[in-house]
């Protein structure tokens, strides 16, 4: 392919919007043009890379015998309101309608459609197990659609369900799509960390997440350095302190004058913050968003609320919570904002951190301005209607599995995995018959893998100050050809032998054939990230030629055939060799 006949428009500068340097990359090295807000348009570079990417994902689904078909992306609502996720899924979901006012979805994820097939298409056990895949574009109405491929609202993604009889077959299959994940992030040239993650609003019994790691990362990852536990912020499990143990004082009223918050408070009283108890209100919604409970969340001092640990507890999607205003819930609950304390507090839901069960002595709101309580006893003076672990787990707490301070790091996630159990088939009444007749329902696991945010965690991962450096696995073309003088017949006629060599390889290459300085194609070049640049100039006509590769700042003098043969060499190592 020669560069003067192709369509590439690269920018010194990117848009303010861009902050991530990966979609600065994407939008400056021209592989993306923003249509509508979370809405890209891919141009013939940033096409070739997806296409890439997908194809990674495609072999290696393939490999563990899952079966590629295609699904419409609009899918009847009717379907959604069967699962119940109508309602659940919230306003990410993109909802149309058609000109008879028929609902339908624009698909976010497929559960739905996935089990409805199962139920039209399969009916024996003896069937049994099988999973299908398919790529396709997915919709979501993301609240702030940023950051480029990382969240935008139309996005590629390959998504898989597996079929099996029972739980056995369900976790054989959700290892072999571990495993084919595993291969797939690898060839896509990312350092990724699998850790344990929150089954969300897709439900199910576990699930882990893909997460390459990388500080702009939106998943934020719990870690242990020495056992290697890895979880979600949102999923890991905190190991709670042993309360003090102490001889009970009675509950006394104290004045404390405008100590709103926790701080405030045991400066005042010169108490340990541990001693305290911090209490969050909130209000939930039913299906039809109308207010249906409040809730009064109870934690140590010290400690953060961990909201999907909470939604989990009350069993409500996410959206279906938000932080009460404590003057309109006063009357009814007797809260009073920044003094609220269990003791006395009445219709509401009372949501306990684990770790108060058992303490005694606690400083906690009086639900009375200006006032607290001293010498508050769990179950002697208040228990939970919820007991629970609700809070996060911050760096330098114990690891749950060994007790070591855990850290956090940050990452992309780029894949997640589920085991769904009897989830959607129990609520779609999806069954198949058994040896013996009986009606049984399915186990399912389904697999997503993030097509188009993998491409932009390719680049926060793999950049320099001059642009991207694409792993050969998915780089747009193998290799660039540099015509320092494409006037020269020499150096165009090697120029043009090195791409016939290479292409009969298979390796794919761009002859920057343009009537540009050379300086501007070296930036060029660095700035798409070629993997090899083959730099044709003055000495071509003594058969010498320049070879570097993205990835290494040195530059080599090869004679031409040299120069084809490490091409060809890297290529069968990193393209096929994989
Ligand atoms: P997130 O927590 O980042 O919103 P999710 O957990 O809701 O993602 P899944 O339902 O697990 O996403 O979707 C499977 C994969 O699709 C994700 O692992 C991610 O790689 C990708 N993905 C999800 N939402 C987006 C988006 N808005 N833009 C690009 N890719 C996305
Ligand atoms: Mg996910």
């Amino acid at each position: 392919m020669r560069l003067s006949k192709m369509h590439l428009k690269t920018l010194r500068e990117a848009p303010k919007e861009a902050v991530l340097e990966g979609h600065q990359l994407l939008i400056r090295a021209n592989l993306i043009k923003q249509y509508a807000a979370g809405v890209y348009m891919f141009m013939p570079m940033g096409w070739r890379v997806t296409r890439k990417v997908e194809q990674i994902v495609r072999e290696e689904m393939d490999r563990i015998g899952c079966q590629e078909i295609h699904m419409p992306h609009i899918n009847p609502g009717e379907l959604w309101k069967e699962s119940g996720r109508w309602y659940a899924y919230g306003p990410e979901l993109w909802r149309i309608q058609d000109r008879n006012e028929r609902d339908f979805v624009l698909n976010p994820t497929c559960e739905e459609m996935f089990t409805d097939l199962a139920r039209q298409e399969v009916s024996s056990y003896r069937e049994l197990p099988f999973s299908f895949y398919h790529i396709q574009f997915k919709y979501r109405d993301e609240a702030r659609p940023r950051y480029g491929l990382m969240r935008s609202r139309e996005f590629i993604m390959k998504d898989s369900y597996s079929y099996d009889r029972d739980v056995e077959g369900m976790n054989k299959s959700y290892m072999e799509e571990w495993e084919a994940y595993e291969r797939i992030f690898t060839r896509c040239g990312l350092d990724y960390r699998v850790i344990e993650a929150d089954n969300g609003p897709i439900g199910g019994s576990a699930s882990h997440e893909f997460c390459a790691l990388s500080d702009v990362g939106e998943s934020e990852v719990a870690y242990c350095p020495d056992c290697g536990m890895a979880a979600t912020i949102e999923r890991a499990e905190c190991v709670d302190e042993a309360p003090a143990v102490e001889e009970m004082e009675p509950v006394t009223e104290v004045f404390t004058p405008g100590t709103k918050t926790i701080e405030d408070v045991c400066n005042y009283l010169d108490l340990p913050v541990e001693k305290s108890i911090k209490a969050l209100m909130f209000v939930t919604y039913d299906n039809d968003l109308n207010p249906a409970d409040y809730v009064a969340v109870f934690v140590r001092g010290d400690r953060q609320v961990n909201m999907i640990k909470l939604v989990n507890a009350l069993n409500i999607p996410e959206h279906y919570i938000e932080f009460a205003d404590e003057e309109e819930m006063g009357p009814v609950t007797g809260c009073v904002g920044g003094f609220t304390g269990p003791i006395g507090l009445k219709n509401c839901i009372k949501v306990v951190d684990s770790e108060l069960v058992d303490t005694v002595n606690m400083c906690a709101g009086a639900n009375k301005e200006d006032h607290h309580c001293t010498g508050v006893c769990y179950g002697r003076d208040y228990v939970g209607d919820i007991v629970v672990d609700v809070k996060r787990l911050e760096e330098g707490m114990p690891c749950p599995k060994c007790g070591t301070p855990v850290k956090h790091t940050r990452g992309i996630e780029v894949g997640q995995i589920f085991k769904l159990g009897t989830k959607y088939s129990e609520s779609m009444k999806t069954y198949f018959k058994d040896e013996n007749g009986n009606d049984c329902l399915y186990y399912m696991g389904c697999y997503g893998v993030g097509v188009t945010r993998t491409v932009q965690a390719i680049i926060e991962q793999s950049h320099d100050e001059k642009g991207i450096i694409w792993p050969m696995s998915v780089a747009p073309y193998h290799v660039i050809v540099t015509v320092i003088n494409p006037a020269d017949e020499t150096q165009a006629a090697i120029a043009s032998q090195i791409e016939a060599e290479l292409e009969k390889h298979r390796v794919e290459v761009i002859v920057d054939d343009r009537d540009e300085r050379p300086g501007v194609k070296f930036n060029d070049a660095d700035l798409i990230g070629i993997p090899v640049r083959i730099t044709v100039g003055k000495k071509a006509k003594d058969g010498i030629v320049e070879y570097k590769l993205r990835r290494e700042s040195e530059m080599a003098e090869k004679t031409v055939e040299e120069a084809i043969q490490a091409a060809k060499d890297l290529f069968d190592a990193e393209v096929f060799g994989m």
